[in-house]
């Protein structure tokens, strides 16, 4: 699977060895290794600052850019909004890193719209791979979320309409009766909702081809969430609630220890969450800046101080 490296990009990230951040008097406040803003979030925030900086007419992005608010409200300040569909857009249009199905592109051209193309290239993997299969006669088996706007996309690069999209092994016996299969998944999986799918599916067809992807700002942040959480008493999951890779940050992190919470902002977090605990560890999703984990741990650790 392409990696960032692969494609000469260079993904920018929170690096910290688990260093202790914050002493406090209470506990101690951990950031993961990796945590926070990915590089296609990153680069569809860039293609946007310079769509605005150029722009002569009318700008929009096709759903919000990220998900975080309060930076979508500044952008639409700045003169790019937020559209629904395409149906009221003229001037330029941005698709954002989830991609957009192809029947999408082609009303966008068709309508004359400008299109500044911010679809994450690790998003272009799946796209590619659908295609691929299906073009060699493969029944493709997305593993994700239907209604998410990558999947969406994805799908669309199915050529034949042979394509089923599940959430868990327990849809494998519900798929139709095939020779040949592929899978991929949404590129937020979480990597053992992945192999379980995988050892299903291998156990029902005769021949089943697979490609992971997962992708590696995905596979980064789920690691050291998951190495954090370990140690941690409370981990507090920064990330929209809309955010699919912030919910699989949850899961995996609630795997470990009951005390995981989701916030948004910092006014969220409840001192009762954090009482007892020696380690609080914070991750982020991947469309969370690293200013707002800054500002959670400055919080913390008056919380820790208190
Ligand atoms: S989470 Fe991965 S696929 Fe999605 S925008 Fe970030 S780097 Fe790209």
């Amino acid at each position: 699977m392409a990696s960032t490296q692969d494609l000469g990009l260079n993904e920018p990230e929170i690096e910290q060895t688990h260093q202790l951040s914050t002493q406090t008097k209470k506990f101690e406040i951990r950031i993961a290794k990796t945590a926070g803003i990915c590089f296609g979030v990153e680069r569809a925030l860039n293609l946007s600052e310079k769509a605005i900086k150029e722009k002569s007419g009318p700008l929009a992005s096709l759903g919000p850019i990220i998900h975080n608010p309060q930076k979508v409200a500044e952008l639409s300040e700045r003169g790019m909004d937020v559209a629904e569909d395409l149906s009221s857009l003229s001037g330029t249009v941005v698709f954002r890193s989830h991609g957009v199905p192809i029947e999408t592109q082609s009303l966008a051209l068709a309508r004359g719209l400008n299109i500044v193309d911010a679809t994450c290239p690790l998003v272009k993997v799946p796209q590619n791979f659908a295609r691929k299969l299906s073009q060699n006669g493969y029944f493709v088996v997305i593993v994700g979320d239907k209604a998410h706007p990558e999947i969406k996309g994805v799908m669309s690069y199915v050529q034949n309409g042979e394509v089923a999209v599940i959430k868990s092994e327990a849809e494998v016996q519900g798929l139709p009766e095939k020779e040949k299969v592929g899978i991929i998944c949404q590129t937020t999986l979480n990597k053992s909702v992945f192999e379980r799918v995988i050892e299903k599916c291998r156990a029902r067809f005769k021949e089943v081809k697979v490609y992971n992807t997962i992708c590696s700002a995905t596979r980064d942040r789920q690691a050291a969430a998951a190495e954090l959480a370990v140690e941690a008493d409370c981990m507090i999951v920064i990330g929209g609630r809309n955010s699919s890779n912030t919910q699989k940050l949850l899961d995996i992190c609630k795997d470990s220890l009951s005390r995981a919470f989701l916030v948004e902002t910092q006014e969220e977090i409840r001192p009762e969450w954090l009482e007892g605990s020696k380690v609080v560890g914070i991750t982020a999703g991947a469309s969370t800046p690293h200013l707002l984990i800054e500002k959670i741990r400055g919080c913390l650790a008056q919380m820790g101080n208190a």
